[in-house]
C-alpha cells in the first residue's frame, strides 16, 4: 500500500506517520527529514539545495523530484511507503501519480484551537532537543530539561498568531491538491482529533479500521 498523510503543522502528523509505520511495515518518506539532511551532506546534490535554501527559495520541482524517485526506488520489493510532506503543489502531486500508485490518502483533520493550544505550549530543550509541554509534559523543574538540565526555550514561531497563520498557508496550500486526489479514483481515510487529550493510539485505531473497510491492512 502506498499512502500520502496531509495534516497542518501540529497536528501530530510525524506522531501518526510512525505509529503507522510500525504496524503497516511502510517506509516513511519524511520529505522535510530528507531535505534536512540532504542540506547537511557534501553532495552535488547536498550543494544545489543549499544554495535555495539559504537564498529563502523554494526548491525546484525537478530536484524534489529527483530526491522523491531515489527514495521510493529504495523501498523494499513487495513494500509501501508513507509520503509525508510531498505533494506541495499540484504540479508535484500530477508527477506523484506517473512515479508510482497512490492507493490511499489519509487526512488529519484536527481543529485550529487545538493545534494552537498545543503548540503555543511547546517548549525545546535548548541543549538537546526534547520536546516539552506546559500542560501535559511538564519537566520536573520549571523551564530545565529533565534529560540534560538544558534551558528550555520557546519557538519564536509557537505563538498563536503566527501558527494560525502557518494553518492558513496550509490550507490554502493543500486544498488544490486534495481536490485533485479527490476528483481521481483515491479513496481518502480522515481522521478526526476533537479533543485535546485524545490519545493517539485512538487515532492510529480508527485509521487502522478505514485502511481494512478498503482492504488495504
Ligand atoms: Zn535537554
Amino acid at each position: 500500500m502506498n499512502a500520502i498523510i496531509f495534516g497542518a503543522p501540529g497536528s501530530g502528523k510525524g506522531t501518526y506517520a510512525s505509529r503507522l509505520q510500525a504496524k503497516l511495515g511502510l517506509t516513511v518518506i519524511a520529505m522535510g527529514d530528507i531535505f534536512r539532511e540532504t542540506v547537511k551532506q557534501e553532495t552535488e546534490l547536498g550543494k544545489k539545495v543549499k544554495g535555495y535554501v539559504e537564498k529563502g527559495l523554494l526548491v525546484p520541482d525537478d530536484i524534489v523530484i529527483e530526491v522523491l524517485k531515489e527514495h521510493v526506488a529504495k523501498v523494499p520489493e513487495g513494500k509501501g511507503f508513507l509520503l509525508d510532506g510531498f505533494p506541495r503543489t499540484l504540479d508535484q502531486a500530477k508527477v506523484l501519480e506517473k512515479i508510482a500508485k497512490i492507493d490511499v490518502i489519509i487526512l488529519l483533520m484536527v481543529p485550529d484551537w487545538i493545534i494552537v493550544e498545543r503548540l503555543s505550549t511547546r517548549r525545546i530543550c535548548h541543549n538537546c532537543g526534547a520536546v516539552y509541554n506546559t500542560r501535559f509534559l511538564k519537566p520536573k523543574v520549571d523551564m530545565v530539561c529533565d534529560k540534560c538540565g538544558g534551558p528550555l526555550y520557546q519557538r519564536p514561531d509557537d505563538t498563536p498568531e503566527v501558527i494560525k497563520k502557518r494553518i492558513e498557508v496550509y490550507e490554502a496550500q493543500t486544498r488544490p491538491i486534495l481536490q485533485f486526489f479527490r476528483e481521481g479514483t483515491v479513496p481518502f481515510v480522515v481522521a478526526s482529533c476533537d479533543a485535546l487529550d485524545t490519545p493517539p493510539e485512538k487515532v492510529v485505531d480508527a485509521i487502522m479500521k478505514d485502511l481494512r473497510e478498503l482492504s488495504l491492512a
